[in-house]
């Protein structure tokens, strides 16, 4: 594999400074958790964007989350294809063997591939359209509630609320899945709504009687 390269300097100087502090302060926490294995209480689907930082927003520590990102943090329905399956693997195994108590589906503010997928609904984004595009097509996902968000005029609002009809999406299509829907409905598994304001540092939860999103 020759075009594995060494990691550029600036990483490996971080990585030195967090062994020498983070890891030596805390080395026994460490051990235990590479002794013990992992029994994170929540999984969290998030976007990839960067500045979705889920640990940092909730003051989690190594062990808390089981975290699974993907483009918009989508879950796609329940489809015992055989084909590969990302997210649905991620979500089986948090599920069923780490037997989390909370899935917590976050989406984010000024997502770009929410935004994509607005493009594509308008016709603006002819590439996300070919069948090559593995964003497009991921995308596809979201674009049937489109029609949910399509009359609202004001761009970045639109953005908004499509961005949370993405949280939507995913918890709906969360509850097809069998071992999802069987803990659900047993009591033994809670799933969760948000968004993150990425600019003003808010997030806000999906209130199923309000049928709405509530800052915290
Ligand atoms: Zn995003």
């Amino acid at each position: 594999m020759k075009h594995a390269k060494p990691l550029p300097s600036y990483l490996v100087q971080r990585f030195h400074g967090w062994k020498a502090t983070s890891y030596e302060n805390n080395k026994s926490w460490y051990r235990h958790l590479g002794e013990e294995g992992q029994h994170p209480r929540a999984m969290v689907i998030s976007c990839c964007d960067s500045r979705v930082h889920v640990t940092s927003i909730f003051g989690a520590d190594q062990g808390e989350f089981f975290i699974h990102r993907n483009i918009a943090n989508l879950v796609p329905p329940y489809a015992p294809d055989g084909d590969h399956h990302g997210t649905s693997a991620a979500i089986e195994y948090a599920v069923t063997a780490l037997k989390v108590a909370h899935v917590i589906v976050l989406g984010h503010s000024s997502c770009g591939g929410v935004q994509g997928c607005i493009d594509m609904c308008k016709g603006n984004a002819p590439h996300l359209e070919a069948k090559e595009s593995f964003v497009g097509r991921w995308m596809d996902i979201l674009k049937p509630r489109f029609s949910k968000v399509a009359d609202i005029k004001d761009p970045k609002n639109q953005a908004r609320q499509f961005e949370k009809h993405a949280v939507l999406a995913s918890l709906e299509n969360l509850l097809t899945f069998p071992f999802v829907k069987d803990r659900v409905e047993a009591g033994q598994l809670t799933l969760h709504g948000a968004w993150h304001d990425i600019a003003a540092g808010g997030v806000e939860v999906y209130d199923s009687e309000k049928k709405a999103f509530v800052a915290l």
